[in-house]
């Protein structure tokens, strides 16, 4: 059977947020997301009997140590998403970079009660010296790269438009666009290329096979749920790894976000579907690859 995983990013609703809401206070829409809307995708997660893999914003841990350690506890991992999401994380000199791999490891190895060993970059950015800082902590894998030429397209039309705000996320060389597509022991000297002398594992984001669509529900969502199960059928057909990302975001109601007068970017987008048409997508995808592959948490993969 192949391998698969669920994993999801804990960027809260303050990641996603680009106006005008009823709630002003950062704090009250980060308790948003922790109080109402992760416990919906425990709930999924428990119904398919799965478990997961969750990158979070180490600055989260302080207000909601309790919701993190029921995570843990219950089975599912907790690893690094850095400790305050900078957007330009990669552009930041080598001491700030540690520093926000360290914070937040710090935060989730207390709560987890065990080594956090997985991380993620906001943006799907990495780069050689992210990864000699992962190396140097400890961390036996990175979950970044995303190899589609699709995403890669229209990350780089968005940040074209978004004129104001150019520097909104980083993007990754069109280089390492090419990086294998399945996880590989990383070279020390190059991102995308193999070396099994190495213990580093990279868990690229599975990307479609002939569109080069990166399997991101965020991005596949509004199509409904028949290309999502196509492209898991043709992933599995390849005996691809299967590396599933959701983001919380999109497990947000409207009536989470009231008072709000469309000034959302990302999360606008989820909104614009019914929560209950949103559940359902899951609900059948959770399932599907419940039945035909064995679902794995990140850490159990970089063995
Ligand atoms: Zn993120």
């Amino acid at each position: 059977m192949p391998q698969a995983s669920i994993n999801i990013d804990l960027d809260t609703l303050t990641e996603d947020i680009d106006g005008e809401t009823r709630i002003i206070r950062r704090d009250e829409l980060r308790a948003t997301t922790y109080r109402r809307v992760i416990p919906r995708f425990l709930e999924l997660l428990d119904r398919h009997g799965l478990k997961a893999t969750f990158f979070v914003i180490g600055r989260d841990a302080v207000d909601h140590h309790d919701v993190l350690a029921n995570i843990a506890h219950s089975g599912h991992e907790l690893a690094n998403h850095t400790m305050t999401h900078p957007k330009q994380f990669v552009h930041l000199d080598d001491r700030a970079i540690v520093r926000e791999i360290r914070d937040c490891d710090r935060a989730l190895k207390s709560i987890a009660g065990r080594p956090i060993v997985g991380f993620r970059a906001p943006g799907y950015t990495v780069s050689l010296r992210v990864i000699r800082a992962l190396r140097e902590a400890g961390y036996r894998y990175d979950s970044s790269l995303n190899s589609s030429l699709c995403y890669y397209a229209i990350k780089t039309v968005f940040k074209a438009v978004r004129l104001r705000d150019r520097d909104y996320l980083s993007t990754q060389r069109l280089l390492e666009v090419f990086a294998p597509r399945t996880p590989y022991r990383m070279a020390a000297d190059s991102l995308s290329r193999r070396d099994n002398g190495q213990a580093f594992i990279e868990i690229p984001i599975s990307v479609i096979p002939y569109v080069s669509y990166p399997f991101v529900t965020a991005l596949l969502l509004h199509f409904g749920a028949a290309p999502s199960l196509q492209a898991l059928k043709m992933l599995i057909a390849r005996r691809r790894f299967v590396n599933c990302e959701l983001h919380i975001n999109e497990f947000t109601d409207r009536g989470d976000i009231m008072g709000e007068d469309g000034g959302f970017y990302l999360t606008r987008q989820y909104v614009r579907i019914d929560l209950a048409q949103r559940m359902k997508y899951f609900d059948r995808l959770l399932g599907a690859i419940r039945a035909d592959c064995d679902v794995t948490l990140l850490r159990d993969v970089a063995v």
